[in-house]
């Protein structure tokens, strides 16, 4: 299964993390050169794509006009592979208008959303932008919006 890497660095800088360090600050890849490569992948016969990359919620920040939400609705319009795959969001990138683009079955009803810690003050200490009580809203909320949503996460077993 191709894993389409659509954003590269990460501006978060987690207290814990060197990807910052080795990947560099962080770009979001042009719609055009990601439709072009998921009309090559369908052509190709994969039947799943999984979007991945650091931070995937601030997908567009740099693209003027550009969004994760208009990213995934513009690859449904005009792409035919048979299953789209997002590789995981933060709490606080979780909005009703993203949500609204898994009415599509296309899209998986597959979530990963990290919480890394259940403590506030860790999570703090670790630099995440989220809560544990913004983690369980955004939770609650895909539940309501996505039917037979699954959420899966990491959580630092060493603390
Ligand atoms: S958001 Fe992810 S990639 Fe970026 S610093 Fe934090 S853990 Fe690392």
């Amino acid at each position: 299964m191709p894993l389409c890497r659509y954003k590269r660095g990460c501006n978060q800088v987690c207290a814990y993390c060197i990807v910052p360090r080795v990947r560099g600050r962080e770009r979001s890849l042009h719609p055009d050169a990601l439709a072009a490569q998921l009309r090559r992948l369908a052509d190709e016969g994969y039947q799943e794509v999984v979007f991945t990359g650091t931070q995937l919620g601030t997908y567009g920040f740099d693209l003027p006009g550009t969004s994760l939400a208009g990213l995934i609705r513009r690859l449904l319009d005009e792409t035919y592979v048979p299953r789209l795959r997002v590789s995981s969001l933060q709490p606080q990138e979780v909005s009703d208008d993203l949500l609204a683009l898994w009415e599509d079955p296309r899209l998986c009803p597959h979530f990963h959303m990290p919480l890394q810690s259940g403590s506030s003050d860790v999570l703090r200490a670790m630099r995440r932008r989220y809560s544990p009580r913004r983690y369980v809203q955004a939770a609650e909320t895909i539940r309501q919006r996505v039917a037979r949503a699954a959420i899966t996460t990491d959580i630092d077993g060493s603390l």
